[in-house]
């Protein structure tokens, strides 16, 4: 039996980090949904291309053709123990038509595990970046700040702050998810499936939440 569980987690939550040390810990298959959205176009796949005939007259892929994809993707080898969903569902619609589409396979979701980092945390671990225009590299205020206040340590060019990374589009970014994502936590609280992990601290003992929480679930 496959396990399947979904990851949920702000912007600056570490997701994709944390994905990749629980598919490692775990066998399961990290599976992104927008790289697999994209691969599926790129090459061309039936699904792909039925997307893509959405996508030219401008309309919204429809979340049948996304969880086709997801099955077929999971039906591959690599996803036999299961996968961690990222990405995918993004509002209670799509939750219950995965649920439904699961069930007709008798697999069901395990858990899902929420990255749990205030506003305040997220906008000061994504607010305080800044990028080197000339050569690329990227500091931040606290966690690793240029020798020189507003200079590049690599090539001494005067640093900027990235329109992606000013308080007001972080915030802009963190009100979509909460509008997003709050129905989606109801939703899997109500289910029992819901496992809250506080992402405020290191990575490795945020990692070991998210793989006790993994455990108690199955
Ligand atoms: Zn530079």
């Amino acid at each position: 039996m496959s396990t399947y569980v979904i990851l949920l987690g702000p912007p600056g939550a570490g997701k994709g980090t944390q994905a990749l040390n629980l598919a490692e810990h775990t066998g399961l298959l990290h599976l992104a949904t927008g790289d697999m959205f994209r691969e599926n176009v790129r090459n061309q796949t039936e699904l792909g291309q039925a997307a893509q005939r959405y996508m030219d007259r401008g309309e919204l892929v429809p979340d049948e053709l996304t969880i086709s994809m997801l099955l077929d993707r999971l039906a591959r080898d690599d996803a036999q123990l299961g996968s961690l969903l990222d990405g995918f569902p993004r509002t209670t619609e799509q939750a219950e038509a995965l649920d439904a589409a699961l069930a007709e396979q008798n697999a069901e979701i395990a858990a899902t595990l929420l990255i749990d980092v205030s506003a305040d945390e997220v906008l000061r671990r994504l607010g305080g970046r800044w990028s080197c225009p000339d050569c690329g590299a990227v500091f931040h205020e606290v966690f690793s700040p240029p020798q020189t206040e507003g200079a590049c340590d690599r090539c001494s060019a005067a640093l900027i702050q990235r329109d992606d990374d000013q308080p007001e589009a972080i915030q802009r970014r963190l009100d979509v998810y909460a509008q997003q994502t709050a129905p989606l936590i109801d939703y899997y609280q109500r289910s029992g499936k819901l496992r809250r992990v506080d992402g405020e601290r290191g990575p490795d003992a945020v990692g070991a939440d998210l793989l006790a929480a993994l455990e108690s679930a199955d």
